[in-house]
């Protein structure tokens, strides 16, 4: 199955990607992750990248795309399919992914933006395994639960970056949904703040009829 998942910063793409990217088994391929890794490890890319990042911007698409279409083309998405997260996030993006590859379906996440400023400034992060968590519900604790990595708090998770990216998203994000609408592959959810399994149960119950 090659699946996009679709959704406004914070909407829980990353939480989500774990889960299904466990249960069906293909590679969950984030942008975003792909990006900090590069940033970490200071390569070329990640110094461009970051630029744009620390800002709430966008990376510029040529560069993007690139990086996604080589990840594509290993062994593993041939032999399993795919799930991204956080890309297509632009219209030519969308485009570019099309003339190399057939989407199966695109789970869009669609949540209220006022639930989303808190759940990103209060977000902290395993340096190790990517596990995301609230502040709220770490009662001090600084470690990660899952795997016992260092939590941290993303630098393009202050008020003032989450405002642009939330901007950017509307700007040139959304437009994705009419797009994959018009295609038929859109299959749509509500983020709310109940336990990201309850969305899970939901996404998969739609998933397993494609599986099968
Ligand atoms: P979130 O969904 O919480 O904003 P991500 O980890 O997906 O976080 O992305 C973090 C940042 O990386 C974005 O704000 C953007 O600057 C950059 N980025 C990720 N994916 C893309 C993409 N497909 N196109 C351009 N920039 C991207
Ligand atoms: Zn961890």
């Amino acid at each position: 199955m090659n699946i996009i998942l679709l959704g406004a910063p914070g909407a829980g793409k990353g939480t989500q990607a774990t889960k299904i990217s466990d249960k069906y088994g293909m590679p969950h391929i984030s942008t975003g992750d792909i990006f900090r890794e590069n940033i970490k490890n200071q390569t070329e890319i990640g110094m461009l990248a970051k630029s744009y990042i620390d800002k709430g911007q966008l990376v510029p698409d040529e560069v993007t795309c690139k990086i996604v279409e080589e990840r594509l083309s290993r062994d593993d998405c041939r032999e399993k399919g795919y799930l991204l997260d956080g890309f297509p996030r632009t219209l030519a993006q969308a485009e570019a992914l099309d003339k190399i590859t057939k989407i199966d379906a695109v789970v869009n996440i669609d949540i209220d933006f006022s639930l989303l400023m808190n759940r990103l400034c209060g977000r902290r992060v395993c340096r190790d395994c990517g596990e995301s968590y609230h502040v709220s519900m770490l009662q001090g604790a600084t470690t990660c639960a899952r795997c016992g990595g260092e939590l941290y708090t993303r630098k393009d998770d202050n008020p003032e970056t989450v405002q642009s990216r939330l901007a950017v998203y509307t700007e040139q994000t959304a437009p994705l949904i009419d797009y994959y609408t018009k295609k038929g592959l859109i299959l749509n959810f509500t983020g709310t703040d109940d336990p990201p399994a309850v969305l899970f149960g939901e996404i998969t119950a739609e998933l397993d009829k494609l599986a099968r």
